[in-house]
C-alpha cells in the first residue's frame, strides 16, 4: 500500500498522525487486504514509510509516535499494570 493512500485512510477515520495511519493499515490488515497479497502491501507501506524517516518499534513491528511506542506502552499498561 503506497503511504499516501495509508494516510488518506486515516484521515477519513480521524487520525491526525502519519504513524497513526500506519498503525492503523497495520492493525486491520486482514480486513483490508487479500491474504496473499498482505504481506507485500506492508512491505510497500514500511518501505516507504522508512524512506520518509518513521521508526518502527524492535518488539511489535508497529510505526512509533515521538519515538515511542503506543502500542506497547498501552500492552504494558492495560495487561501488566506498568505505567
Ligand atoms: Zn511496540
Amino acid at each position: 500500500m503506497k503511504l499516501k493512500d495509508a494516510i488518506m485512510l486515516g484521515k477519513s477515520c480521524g487520525l491526525a498522525s502519519i504513524p497513526e495511519a500506519i498503525n492503523n493499515v497495520l492493525a486491520h490488515d486482514l480486513s483490508l487486504f487479500e491474504y496473499e497479497i498482505m504481506v507485500s502491501e506492508e512491505r510497500e507501506l514500511r518501505d516507504e514509510a522508512l524512506k520518509k524517516g518513521i521508526q518502527f518499534c524492535a518488539k511489535c513491528g508497529m510505526a512509533l509516535l515521538n519515538d515511542e511506542c503506543y502500542m506497547c506502552r498501552n500492552f504494558q499498561s492495560i495487561f501488566l499494570g506498568k505505567k
